[in-house]
This record gives structure tokens, sequence and C-alpha cells, in this order.
């Protein structure tokens, strides 16, 4: 359903319709990059190793966490070797403005070898699948011409529900983690997957449209805004070998969150006000702290990964 994004992604700049945890706080990159030199330390430190993200955006989170990871963990640093995946050619080249690194289409195209991914809001734009329940039978909803249109579907739910009852499947999303789980249980690694949407699977409309901030009509001038629906984490961690999901405010707050932007506040205490309120915006359960959530896929023979252990 959300096929348009392609098209958007390739031709507009998205950060004009919405912000990223990156894009709000560089302490949000410094403890993802903390976390993968965790989780490389925990896999016997493989060297050369892969360090990739997926939908990288501007590189900011990137850039921030090889910042922590050249001050923190320089064994690492030399070991590491970076990886994009970005479909989008004009993010890959403000990407390249900022990282040296090798960029790739599709999770499938990486080298094989031991690897640590990070992903930030990438699930949730890649396309997804709509069923509407009518009295007697499950309908899929398209999207032509600016409108819905209901087709019937040979693999639509099987279950009952309430008339009117919309059931989102992203199917693409659980393919493409089904296979990053089975890399790396064949090659060893992990993957952080930070994005929004409930703990518990269930029924309901979240496809959403956003431009210039606002909540745009879906279905109007397809490629024009930004489309998002939110993941399902539980689908995910049934296909998969998962830790989590955690609530993003949890996760940053084991990550040592709020001591790194108290240590940043204090050392640059101008910047106090507003590290503060990127603070609120990334933890506070009202704001992104409860609805986004930190999923860990890894081999199965990983302990506990820092964030996912009380
Ligand atoms: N992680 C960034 C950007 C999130 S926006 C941040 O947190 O700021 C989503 C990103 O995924 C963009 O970089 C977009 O171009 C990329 N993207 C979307 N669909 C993709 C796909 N199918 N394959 C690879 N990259 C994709």
């Amino acid at each position: 359903m959300a096929r348009a994004n392609a098209a958007y992604y390739a031709t507009k700049d998205p950060f004009a319709d919405f912000t990223t945890a990156p894009e709000i706080s560089q302490v949000f990159g410094e403890c993802l990059g903390l976390w993968a030199a965790m989780v490389w330390d925990l896999m016997g430190k493989p060297s050369p190793v892969i360090l990739a993200e997926a939908g990288p955006g501007r590189g900011t989170l990137m850039a921030d966490a090889m910042r922590a990871i050249g001050a923190a963990a320089p064994d690492f640093a030399a070991a590491l070797r970076l990886h994009l995946i970005e479909t989008s050619p004009r993010l890959r080249a403000e990407q390249a403005t900022r990282l040296d690194a090798t960029w790739h289409d599709d999770l499938a195209d990486l080298p094989p070898g031991p690897m640590i991914l990070l992903a930030n809001e990438f699930l949730d734009a890649l396309p997804i699948r709509q069923f509407i329940r009518h009295e007697d039978a499950w309908m899929e909803r398209w999207v032509r011409d600016g409108a819905f249109v209901e087709r019937p579907a040979p693999d639509a739910p099987t279950t009952g529900a309430e008339t009117g009852t919309i059931q989102e499947r992203g199917d693409a999303a659980l393919a493409w983690v089904t296979a990053l789980s089975a890399r790396l249980a064949t090659q060893g690694g992990a993957a952080l997957l930070i994005d929004y949407g409930p703990a518990t699977s269930g029924p309901g409309d979240t496809l959403q449209a956003l431009r210039h901030g606002q909540v745009a009509d879906a279905l109007a001038d397809p490629g024009a805004a930004d489309l998002t629906a939110h993941v399902d984490f539980a689908a995910l961690a049934r296909a998969t070998t998962a830790q989590g999901p955690v609530p993003q405010a949890l996760f940053l707050a084991r990550l040592g969150f709020l001591a790194r932007t108290a240590a940043l506040s204090a050392a640059n205490p101008r910047q106090a006000p507003k590290l503060a309120m990127a603070a609120h915006r990334l933890t506070a359960p009202e704001a992104m702290g409860r609805l986004f959530k930190a999923l860990a896929i890894c081999h199965p023979d990983l302990p506990p990964l820092p964030g996912f252990a009380a």
C-alpha cells in the first residue's frame, strides 16, 4: 500500500515532512554507537566486522555513532567496515558528505561476514497491506487514482471480526526481518531496530501521510507525502530470534542516555535547555518514549544484549 514511498524518498527531502530521533539529539546516535561496541565485545570481537545501517536518512545517526565509537572503542573503530543500505540517490549523496562507507540497495547485497546492523524508522517506511472485514469476507484495500478499491485476496486473514474492522499486515517488514534473522543465525551478529508501534498485535488503521510535519491525506498525490504505518513488533519477534521489544525510554535509560545528556549539558551550559527538551521528547511516555520500541534480532547464542536485560 505504501509503495508510493519509493518515489517519495527518491525525489523529496523527507526531513521537511518529519523529524527523527537522531535529528533531535546527538546523544541518540552516540548511545547506539556504544551499543554496537558492547555487542561487538559480546560477539568475541570479530575483525573485520560489518557495521551496517538500513535507511540512514541524513547520516546523522551514524556520524554521531562513529564519533562515540572512535572515542570509547578505538579497537572496534579499527575493525569495522561501514555499509549503508539506502535506495534514495539524493539521501545517499547527503550521507556521503558525512560518512565514508559502501552503499547498497538491499540487505541481500551486503558482503558476507559477522555484522552489527542499526535501523531507526526504517521498517515503518516499507509497504503495508490493509484488509477490511465485510459481513461475510475479508477484502484487501488498494489505492488507485486517489481512492481505495477493494479486491478479494487469497491470503487475507481467516478469522472472523466485526464488520468494518481494518487489519494491517506488514508483509514487507516481516520478509526483511526474517531474511536478516537468517543471515545473523548463519554468519553471526545482531541488529537493533527502533521504530514505532504497539507491543501487541491488533487491528486498526495506522496508515498515515506526513507532509511538512502535518498529517496529510494518504490517498492524495502519491509520492508527495511520507507514508508510514505502525510496526507490528510482536509479529517480527515471533518470526525471528529476538530480544525485546522494550519501550524506547527504558532502552535509552539502560544505555545511559540521561547521564550522557547531563554530562554534555554540564560541559556546554548554553546547550543545556535544548538537550533537556530533546531528552524529554525522546523519553517522555506521552512523546516518543512509549510508542517507540527497540527490538534486537540476533544470533541465537548471544547473551542478553545491552538495553534488553534488566
Ligand atoms: N534512519 C533515519 C531516516 C529514517 S527515514 C533517521 O532516523 O533519521 C527512512 C529511510 O529509509 C530513508 O533514508 C529512506 O530513503 C530509506 N528507505 C526507505 N525505503 C527503503 C528501502 N526499501 N530500502 C532502503 N532504504 C529505504
